[in-house]
């Protein structure tokens, strides 16, 4: 930041001393605009999210973490000083959540993780196992009052099952795998329930669940510890939202990302490499004007359940909702064992089509990276991260994955490298998400991918259907025209 100071003042000096000439900024050209990205530029974003991870022991950037609140000033910060964009900050108030869980039995530690708004607490119980998934009253026995009930993911949420499990008097309750590993921790939902009170919850893997189950079929009781240490409390934290100054106000492309990581690590894939690489973008627009207003959302508590988007959605009147024509969504596009996806808004794969316009999205994506002789395959629509709230209110909606959790098929490894049977991402929500463990190649392509959508349809949304309630387009905006579309003065010293 020092060295930006530094170079601004340099060039209004060279500015005052010689006679400047002018450049007239061109009209935004995808061709342009991509050349002018490049892997150092995201590189050095990647470390300063890094950076904010470590100002405290967790290495993490958590929403309402000092790493996370460190990433939106700087986002902020960085976005106000090129005086392009109307930039704000959009406060939310959420339920912060984390905490953490150890489960003993019969002598042996096991890994467990928390689930996020489970109540802190320690018992130590038998355990009762529960059949059926724990999604019905009735599944519970009613030996499991004043025990610890220990229950399969599948068929219903967490919360759904912690609910009953309060309900039926167990004093805690572990959740297993339904398929071999961790659960990884999980949600319960800030929100109470009806079915009953949360109680103190954490997770086994199904290996171990087995074991254990096995001995308790055999008739063998077994008394487990477990001990939730839980924080939970009302905190606050921001959006940033900027939009270019010049531009049809009443037609506004959209890109967004999310700011923070989960507890368990520094979140730079996720969503480090979305957020660097559309805000990398949006400081090289600077240098065109648009026909369109560009807007960038930088949103917060993705990770608590799409909380930042869900706000910006919900508390946006109808009519500034009508001026988005659309929506591109990029978070985790670096993954180390990266596929090159692009969200099924057409539904041609999965089956859940997107509002009018989606499919132009997902073929405009397809189009440019065959062009740059890049194979893709489409992702499931499935409102997983901050493109479901825009869904929701009927926005069209795209954006790009390089993959979490899922597994590389043989024939992905194919066509894009990489290792058959592991995951996109081994460091999915975890420690390892850090500046390492990046696929800078992917996230350079996916960054040229986005920019150069943005750029065509800050020329042109043609092909994007109107929106009902939107304005004609080309309706001049109120505001003045500030910095984009004057005279740039360039140094010539
Ligand atoms: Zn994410």
């Amino acid at each position: 930041m020092k060295t930006f100071a530094t170079t601004i003042g340099f060039f209004a000096l060279a500015v005052s001393a010689v006679p400047s000439t002018y450049r007239r900024p061109g009209l935004v050209q995808s061709n342009q605009l991509r050349r002018d990205l490049t892997r150092s530029a995201l590189l050095e974003h990647a470390k300063k999210l890094q950076e904010f991870a470590e100002v405290t022991p967790e290495i993490t950037r958590v929403a309402g973490s000092r790493g996370h609140n460190l990433t939106v000033d700087y986002i902020y910060d960085t976005l106000v000083k090129t005086g392009y964009y109307d930039v704000e900050l959009q406060p939310f108030t959420y339920v912060f959540s984390e905490g953490n869980v150890t489960i003993s039995a019969a002598g042996t530690s096991y890994e467990s993780q928390y689930f996020q708004y489970a109540p802190g607490g320690t018992v130590e119980a038998p355990l009762i196992s529960v059949s059926n998934f724990g999604c019905d009253a009735a599944d519970f026995p009613t030996t499991v009052s004043g025990n610890i009930a220990l229950v399969s993911r599948g068929t219903c949420e967490f919360g759904l099952k912690v609910a009953l499990a309060g309900a039926a008097g167990a004093k805690g309750i572990i959740i297993y795998n339904n398929v071999l590993g961790p659960v990884g921790g999980g949600t319960l939902g800030p929100d109470e329930r009806p079915e009953g009170k949360y109680i103190p919850a954490g997770s086994l893997s199904q290996e171990d669940a087995l074991s254990l189950i096995s001995k308790l079929n055999n008739g063998t009781s077994i008394t487990a510890n477990l001990d939730v240490d839980a924080l939970i409390e009302t905190r606050y934290t921001n959006n940033v939202i900027a939009t270019s100054k010049c531009g049809d106000q009443s037609n506004i492309v959209f890109s967004g990302g999310h700011t923070d990581s989960v507890q368990a690590g520094p979140g730079i894939n996720d969503d480090g490499s979305g957020s660097m690489g559309i805000l990398e973008i949006a400081l090289q627009l600077t240098k065109f004007t648009v026909n369109n207003a560009v807007r960038f959302g930088f949103w917060s508590a993705e990770e608590f359940g799409l909380l930042g988007s869900e706000h910006y959605i919900t508390t946006a009147p109808a009519e500034e909702l009508a001026k988005i024509s659309l929506y591109l969504n990029f978070d985790m596009i670096a993954s180390p064992n990266f596929g090159y996806f692009i969200y099924d808004g057409d539904g041609s794969a999965f089956n859940t089509t997107g509002p009018a316009g989606s499919d132009h999205i997902e073929h405009l994506f397809e189009d440019y990276l065959a062009s740059v002789g890049i194979k893709t395959a489409p992702t499931e629509f499935d409102g997983r991260s901050d493109y479901g709230p825009f869904l929701e209110v009927n926005i069209p909606s795209g954006g790009l994955f390089t993959g979490a959790e899922g597994l590389k098929t043989p024939e992905e490894a194919i066509w894009w490298g990489g290792e058959a049977g592991v995951a996109y991402d081994v460091n999915y929500h975890a420690p390892g998400d850090d500046i390492t463990n990046l696929n800078m190649g992917a996230w350079i392509q996916n960054t040229k991918a986005a920019a150069h959508a943005i750029a065509t349809y800050a020329v042109s949304t043609e092909g994007i259907p109107k929106r009902t309630g939107q304005q004609k387009r080309g309706v001049k905006s109120d505001k003045p025209k500030a910095r984009c579309g004057e005279d740039i003065p360039i140094a010539v010293m």
